[in-house]
């Protein structure tokens, strides 16, 4: 009966074995993830239940979008889920990078200074801070904003004694911090580096502004940054927010005046607000959000049982199977090219999506590196969904994300490491 899910799909006894003894020490684990998502949860029902949602916020609107209560009270009730004052959540925003560019245009001018406080950023925003010649044309250095960039210590953390003299030298309008690590070997921002970085800013000078990217970030803690004291955040709903239903958009959250001028550049300044229609329904919008703590708790889980699968085949991983989680990105050295193309192809194959396509390693856009990525979701390129991907450089690691359900995230492991084992490259 234990197995029987696995002979479905033909996998291995020792790599069942394998994936159930992982699970078995992840009881407490699990169950740290089960009470963030019980307080989130609580939370984000009762900004629903005090915005008074009713079958009329899911119709759709058309056209300018003026007065549309669908639109303006889910802005409600998003800022209360994530404890901001305001925010702004659009199916208009393309992307996660395009809210975090609109929040970071709308809060710098010409001559104004942008510091980047933990180190550089995600490879999407780098076309958005452009190059030193101000390449590309409309990036904020073609702009005239001065952009600077304090890099992490050795170790991968925030260098707080350097932040603290630049912060004081330069006097920055706008700290920028990512709070995950991306796809980067280390850990993730803590709500203490968050909180520590805010308290310094606001010590130099009382009205710098700390902006975050909160990708991949939200529900994976009881407190989002702007509780923190960020002053704003802003990240994608295709990732956590979205509960895996929201079919595409971006959210912008925090201090009322800001979101005001995060508004008045996401549409034009003299229309805010308050145009911009959804001919859909906004039903994904609001299911999503009400999913997205329990659906976060099972990323974390698919997350945490991957890592501890995999130490226990002696593979190095970050973060920890037992650490604290700030995302729900999980990083494996896997050591070897055709390894990590095993896994991305077999993390394909026990996708819901497009199981039969064979993921290989290509140029894309951006990157010095060839990279492979396994992405068989619902909605395209949705990272809340089982998803794993990696460039093909030394030590080749692979970075696992996502999952709807712990059910589905745990099969799906399973099938992977079983076609690693198929290609001979796993030693069980
Ligand atoms: C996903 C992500 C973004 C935004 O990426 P999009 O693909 O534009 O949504 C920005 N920062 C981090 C850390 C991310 O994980």
């Amino acid at each position: 009966m234990e197995h029987s899910f696995a002979e479905i799909f033909n996998i291995r006894p020792e790599i069942a074995e394998l994936v159930r003894d992982a699970q078995g020490g992840l009881q407490s684990v699990f169950e740290r993830f089960g009470r963030i998502a019980m307080v989130n949860q609580a939370r984000v029902l009762k900004a629903f239940g005090d915005h008074r949602v009713s079958a009329m916020h899911m119709l759709p609107s058309t056209g300018y979008g003026y007065n549309d209560i669908s639109r303006d009270t889910l802005d409600k009730v998003l800022a209360q889920s994530l404890q901001a004052e305001d925010a702004l959540i659009r199916p208009q925003f393309a992307s996660g990078t395009h809210a975090i560019a609109t929040m970071l245009y709308a809060l710098l001018r010409p001559g104004d200074t942008l510091l980047c406080a933990n180190g550089t950023p995600y490879d999407t925003l780098l076309g958005v801070l452009g190059d030193e010649s101000g390449h590309p044309p409309g990036s904020l250095r073609d702009m005239g904003v001065r952009v600077i960039i304090q890099p992490l210590d050795d170790a991968g953390c925030m260098d707080f004694q350097a932040l603290e003299k630049t912060l004081e030298k330069e006097r920055p309008k706008v700290v920028h911090l990512q709070r995950s690590r991306g796809y980067a070997f280390h850990d993730s921002l803590s709500e203490s580096d968050i909180r520590r970085t805010c308290q310094l800013a606001r010590r130099i000078a009382p009205e710098m502004i700390v902006a975050l990217d909160n990708c991949y970030g939200e529900f994976t803690q009881t407190g989002e940054p702007t509780l923190w004291s960020a002053d704003i955040m802003a990240g994608s709903l295709i990732k956590n927010p979205g509960g895996g239903l929201a079919p595409t958009g971006g959210y912008i959250a925090g201090r009322a005046d800001l979101i005001e001028l995060c508004a008045g550049r996401m549409t034009t300044p003299s229309t805010g607000r308050e145009i911009g229609s959804y001919a859909a329904m906004y039903t994904p919008f609001y299911q999503g959000l009400f999913l997205a703590p329990h659906v976060v708790a099972q990323s974390l889980k698919v997350a945490a049982l991957a890592a501890e699968v995999f130490e226990r085949l002696g593979y190095e991983t970050c973060p920890k199977s037992n650490a604290r989680r700030d995302d729900i990105v999980q990083s494996v050295k896997l050591g070897q090219k055709e390894r990590l193309i095993a896994f991305c192809q077999g993390a394909q194959m026990g996708a819901p999506v497009d199981a039969h396509a064979r993921p290989e390693p290509w140029d894309m856009p951006g990157y010095d590196d060839q990279v492979i990525m396994a992405a068989g979701a619902f909605i395209q390129g949705g990272s809340i969904e089982w998803s794993a991907d990696g460039p093909i450089r030394e030590p080749y690691t692979v970075h696992i994300q996502g999952g709807l359900t712990f059910e589905h995230g745990k099969i799906a492991l399973m099938v992977a490491l079983n076609h690693v084992a198929e290609k001979g490259l796993l030693t069980l």
